[in-house]
């Protein structure tokens, strides 16, 4: 019955393994589908394998053991010669990540519309490819290489009741995944306009990033952006008529010659410490977080297409309730109640401004060129003190060292930059390099008013520095708590963007603003359950990230799932910041 078997090597680890796999043709799926019709669900298992379709090959990885139970995975393999795929849309690593990122876009609305209203027990008749928002990203649905183009589809075994529906099955196999596969793997039945748009698109952001270093700036709005989303739980663009498109300053205009030859134009900010003040509503923080999400490429038609800053931004945020575990943030607040070490501080319960400063020296830990804040959660007491709360609260008796005193030396000792969004204290003109003042959604460079200003109406605040070095150390995870090779693959999840749970434990993620897609969370759960290999006490945490990031470069995204080499098609590439953001808070996280 089967054309041939072969035993393939694979290297995992710098160890071979060898896997058997049978190669059976479409015909041979649709027998077992026969013979096993109306049996047990458990039967289904005896699909698992390799069949060759006139088309594509199809790989039944794992099949699910009950109707209940999460999807089946699959994998389809579209040869080059079918797909017909220009190779210049993927021959470079960005151009790559921007194309796979497309054509999962179109498997999953074609798989979406396919398997619509079609329901048994279960999740009976699901086809499905990975869901996805506005950033492209590099994911593991797709893979695109000279040889085929590869998705990774979870699909419902259909059933009715507990008992094998085969004929609904067959539909399936032989019907519906047909129809993706001539629909949306097949490139001239594709949209290609929008794919060749989202590479090229994806060339131009890479370029304006890279140039932001060059160019001394640490983001780039450009004019004619639409910043505001749709609403608070959604990050499509606002499409109204009230929408006022992005325009620079004339004083901070630069423009940026594309490779696609065109030129954009619009505002630059230079490194340093800037502030963005204005009026309530009149869009700062919509201003603020286009900048954060700017860490990531978006899709054409976003709005956010040329917001670009540089790569290892990261957003402050005070984020009371978390867990820290000796980190040292004496830079910002010593002589706690109770004499508590704050070099070494831990706590599962932070407050507003220790968990802001926690936030801070993690960032600066991870490694940052850019930090991100903004008043609306930000606490208070973290920011600034100022001249009647100095004459009330004596020195000695506030542990805090607020931002406003702290944010030239970190970017003086430190070459890390701030944006800090700030509507309510004037004092902070005296610490930074501009002001940028939204006004009706339209900024409007006033820094050389601010200075007047700050001349005039002096402020009695007193600085309230202490002139120490800004050295942050680097912490060794113990890896007598931190051990995730034990607890099974199945325990390890992400719920959404908002946490993950590894075993018994949850790891509270909403803060974590700049973790934008669920696949990135289901990434960051794997990620941490495989680098507890390389927790040997002696690596610290950085070192920890590196090494993973060195197999996730050698071996691609898929290298970290325990399924691999198998099927791991729901992960998108997360960045090591938001990894990194993932262990601070895993509350059996020791540091030695
Ligand atoms: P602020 O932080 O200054 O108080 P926000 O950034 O929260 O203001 O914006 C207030 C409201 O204005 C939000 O509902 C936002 O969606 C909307 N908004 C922001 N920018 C624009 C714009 N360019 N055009 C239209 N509406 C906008
Ligand atoms: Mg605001």
């Amino acid at each position: 019955m089967y054309i041939y078997n072969y035993v393939v090597r694979v290297k995992i680890n710098k160890k071979y393994f060898e896997r058997k796999i049978d190669v059976k043709t479409s015909q041979d799926l649709r027998q077992i589908l026969k013979r096993i019709e109306g049996k047990g669900y458990g039967a289904y298992k005896d699909i698992t394998g390799q069949y060759g379709f006139d088309m594509f090959d199809l790989f039944c990885d794992h099949i699910q053991s009950d109707p209940f139970a999460p999807p089946s995975r699959i994998r389809v393999r579209v040869p080059r010669k079918f797909s017909r795929i220009p190779e210049e849309l993927f021959n470079t690593r960005v151009k790559k990540v921007a194309l796979e990122d497309h054509f999962t876009r179109e498997i999953s609305s074609a798989a979406r519309k396919i398997s619509e209203g079609r329901r048994g027990t279960g999740k009976s008749g699901l086809v499905e490819c990975i869901s996805f928002g506005q950033e492209i990203l590099a994911r593991t649905s797709v893979i695109i290489n000279k040889e085929y183009i590869e998705a990774r589809l979870s699909m419902g075994m259909p059933a009715v009741g507990r008992r094998i529906a085969s004929r609904e099955a067959e539909e399936m196999f032989f019907t519906e995944l047909p129809g993706i596969v001539e629909k949306a793997m097949i490139f001239k039945n594709i949209n290609t306009s929008r794919a060749e748009e989202q590479v090229s698109l994806s060339v131009d952001q890479e370029h304006i990033r890279r140039k932001l270093g060059d160019m001394n700036l640490v983001c780039f709005v450009a004019n004619g952006s639409i910043l505001p989303r749709e609403s608070g739980i959604s990050d499509k663009p606002l499409k109204s008529e009230a929408v006022i498109p992005f325009k620079s300053p004339k004083s901070l205009e630069v423009s940026i010659q594309l490779p696609s030859g065109k030129v954009a134009t619009g505002m630059g900010i230079p490194r340093g410490i800037t502030m963005i003040t204005g009026g309530g509503y009149h869009g700062k923080s919509t201003l603020l977080r286009a900048i954060e999400r700017g860490v990531y490429n978006h899709i054409p038609g976003d709005g956010r297409e040329y917001v670009i800053t540089v790569s290892d931004a990261v957003k402050i945020r005070a984020e009371d309730g978390r867990f820290v575990e000796k980190v040292d943030i004496s830079l910002f607040i010593d002589n706690l109640p109770g004499r508590k070490d704050t070099s070494r501080f831990s706590t599962e319960n932070a407050s507003g401004s220790t968990s802001q400063a926690a936030n801070i020296v993690e960032a600066i830990e991870a490694g940052t060129s850019l930090l991100l804040l903004d008043e609306d959660t930000c606490a208070t007491n973290f920011m600034i003190r100022d001249a009647r709360i100095q004459k009330l609260i004596r020195k000695e008796y506030e542990p805090i060292t607020p931002f406003i005193d702290r944010t030239r030396q970190i970017y003086e000792q430190k070459g890390i930059s701030t944006i800090v969004v700030i509507g309510g204290a004037g004092d902070y003109f005296d610490v930074v390099d501009r002001v940028v003042m939204m006004k009706e959604y339209i900024p409007i460079e006033v820094t050389n008013e601010a200075r007047e200003i700050a001349y005039e109406y002096r402020t009695e605040r007193q600085v309230e520095i202490k002139d120490i070095p800004i050295d942050v150390k680097d912490r060794t995870p113990s890896p007598d708590t931190f051990r995730l090779q034990y607890v099974k693959k199945d325990k390890v999840k992400a719920r959404g963007t908002d946490s993950i749970s590894v075993g018994h434990d949850e790891v509270d993620l909403g803060d974590v603003e700049q973790l934008v897609d669920r696949n990135q969370t289901s990434a960051i759960a794997l990620i941490i359950k495989y680098m507890s290999r390389f927790i040997d006490g002696r690596n610290n945490l950085t070192q920890v990230i590196d090494k993973v990031y060195d197999e996730i470069k050698e071996r691609g995204l898929d290298a970290i799932s325990p399924f691999y080499p198998l099927h791991p098609g729901d992960m998108a590439m997360p960045r090591r910041h938001e990894v990194f953001a993932a262990i601070n808070r895993y509350r059996k996280l020791k540091v030695l």
